[in-house]
């Protein structure tokens, strides 16, 4: 059975927290990760209660993105609050999610991992520019469970 701490080396996870740092440059938008073995059901409504967990809606413009990823599962779900929601199209985050495919589907999961959170920076920027007062209101590190 793969385990979450086999899943991405330490030097990863590094690289990962780098790329939620150089995206959060760039947006008021707020990126995290949340990684686990576990295998279930829904997706969808695993993501929801973790972003609930973590506390994610606790940003000023309602503005945060969580990358789930079940690693037994191979699967992963891009949740985005509701105030992201309100002024982006449906396909938001189309883009985010097939650089994020790509990568899964041969392996490289650090790559997925970061190029994901690149593009949906991205995204991000356009609705939700970065500001001179810059909070980083939600912690990069990684959550694992
Ligand atoms: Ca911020
Ligand atoms: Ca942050």
């Amino acid at each position: 059975m793969q385990l979450v701490e086999d899943f991405l080396s330490a030097k990863e996870e590094q690289e990962i927290i780098a790329a939620i740092k150089a995206a959060e440059r760039n947006t008021s938008g707020e990126i995290r990760v949340h990684i686990e073995a576990k295998a279930v059901k829904d997706h969808y409504k695993r993501a929801v209660k973790i972003f609930s967990q973590l506390k994610m809606h606790k940003t000023k413009a309602r503005n945060g993105m969580l990358l789930y990823i079940s690693v037994l599962d191979k699967k992963f779900v891009i949740y985005g609050d509701k105030g992201i929601n309100e002024v982006v199209e449906d396909d938001f985050w189309e883009a985010t999610k097939n650089s994020i495919q790509a990568h899964f589907q041969k392996g490289t999961f650090k790559a997925g991992i970061t190029a994901g959170i690149e593009v949906a920076g991205k995204a991000l920027k356009r609705c939700f520019p970065f500001q001179k007062e810059d909070v980083d209101e939600l912690s990069n590190e990684i959550s694992k469970g």
